[in-house]
């Protein structure tokens, strides 16, 4: 019998948040590339707008993402001016065209903004934008940086989902990451939070963290659903201290390792389904009355750069240092480099510095992939036929397939493919199939599971 999780769990491959992935940007897509790009935006299309916010209070050891310590205020405040800027020169860009259906929050820690300063960009972004009514505004928060002043500054500028960061509750393992932050700490905060009117609530956690058991997760878990959140996530940490230097605070030896973390997904995902709530994809959970739960039912979930989304927006616009643009003509990516970024928004032009303008092709293999990451199958027949490619455009992807197949990870039966239970913790694996551009060599991509 093989072992899947010697086989496939140690592969490194990516979270198909974007096909193709990040790693294959160049810089042959630029400024003048994405301005043409908005220029096109028809007047019907539904816009997402993301900002990113790269500060942080402290950073987490474990963190992946682009964020940076801000040791002064005014550091923050002068960003948020450059933001502010850089919503009108897109908004020029794009002209009266578009409808925001959905505003997401990202960083680093949106909240390290001061009450005025989010206050100022939200009332930028519908100065610049048509917002359509009930649009979801989502705001990323850490627990350990939110007071009641910047509550109600979020509920005054119509955040309707807040995403609080928790990880883990062991004390041993908050230690060993870096982000000490007790209970009553996340349950303030959810309290601030419901009493400015901001009602739907995400907790984020994490396995594979240092010295953490499956004990101590699942503590965690049955802790945190008192709270009564509206949607959970599990993701797993991702080491690669090659790519992200302080990660190399975190003890290696204190990592579990494959098996490990396989049982701690396992046991957190189904500790979470007896508490109630519906498994959506890979890593998220949510209540039964949480729209997410309805995308999943009637096959319109998606996903994007924050992961699994009812995000249904044509046109993902993103704003802020490092952040990505989504547009059906491909991505957009605006320097990582703050220098950079407000010199070129001071200057007037559009901070981008890389993207890749993707193919007939690629625009085939990425619907087929988000179909697989959302639904766990995929007809691909009906993609095929949608975007008016033979099979031979797939024929690669068959064949790798049939090794997953052997191993009962997937069951294909003409052209439709459906992951198995079995195959279900594997479906980034399962979705590479698909993936052309695939290195499996590189150290680019975190771990399968
Ligand atoms: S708060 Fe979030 S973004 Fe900031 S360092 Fe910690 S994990 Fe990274």
């Amino acid at each position: 019998m093989v072992d899947l999780v010697a086989k496939y769990a140690r592969a490194r491959v990516p979270r198909y948040t974007s096909y193709p992935t990040a790693p294959h940007f160049h810089a042959g897509v630029n400024a003048e590339t994405y301005r043409h790009w908005l220029a096109e935006i028809p007047r019907s299309s539904r816009l997402s707008l993301y900002l990113h916010v790269p500060y942080c209070q402290r950073l987490c050891w474990y963190c992946g993402c682009n964020a940076l310590v801000a040791n002064r205020p005014e550091r923050i405040h002068a960003y948020a001016d450059v933001l502010r800027k850089e919503i009108a020169l897109v908004a020029d860009a794009i002209g009266p065209q578009g409808e925001v259906s959905h505003i997401h929050w990202g960083g680093g820690t949106p909240t390290t903004l001061g009450a005025d300063d989010f206050l100022m960009l939200s009332r930028a972004l519908s100065d610049r934008f048509t917002l359509l009514p009930g649009a979801e505004v989502a705001v990323e928060i850490d627990p350990r940086s939110l007071d009641a002043t910047k509550a109600k500054a979020l509920g005054d500028a119509g955040v309707t989902r807040a995403s609080l960061g928790v990880q883990e509750l062991a004390p041993k393992v908050q230690a060993a990451i870096n982000r000490v932050q007790p209970l009553e700490q996340i349950s303030d905060t959810v309290g601030l939070l419901r009493a400015s009117g901001i009602h739907a609530i995400n907790f984020d956690l994490m396995y594979g963290l240092p010295h953490q058991t499956v004990a101590d997760l699942l503590r965690t878990i049955d802790t945190v659903v008192a709270l009564k959140p509206d949607r959970v996530t599990v993701f797993g940490y991702a080491h690669v201290p090659w790519m992200k230097s302080h990660q190399k605070m975190i003890e290696e030896a204190a990592l579990p390792g494959a098996s490990a973390r396989m049982a701690q997904a396992t046991a957190a995902a189904d500790r979470l389904v007896q508490h109630g709530y519906r498994r959506i994809g890979m890593d998220h959970f949510a209540a039964p009355s949480d729209p997410m739960v309805r995308a999943f039912d009637s096959g319109t979930l998606h996903r994007n750069f924050q992961g699994y989304t009812t995000d249904d927006a044509d046109r993902l616009i993103g704003l802020g240092v490092s952040s990505i643009s989504a547009l059906p003509e491909g991505y957009a990516q605006n320097t990582d480099d703050l220098r950079v970024y407000r010199d070129a928004v001071e200057a007037g032009q559009l901070p981008i510095t890389r993207g890749v303008a993707i193919s007939a092709e690629d625009r085939l293999r990425r619907a087929i992939i988000e179909r697989l990451m959302c639904d766990y199958a995929v007809d691909t027949e009906a993609v095929r036929t949608q975007f008016g490619q033979p099979f031979e455009a797939l024929a690669d992807a068959y064949d790798a397939l049939c090794e997953l197949a052997k191993d009962g990870l997937v069951e294909v039966e003409a052209e439709t493919v459906r992951v198995t239970r079995a195959g279900q913790p594997y479906i980034r694996s399962v979705a590479a199939c698909f993936d052309a551009y695939l290195d499996h060599g590189s150290g680019r991509h975190a771990r399968a599971v």
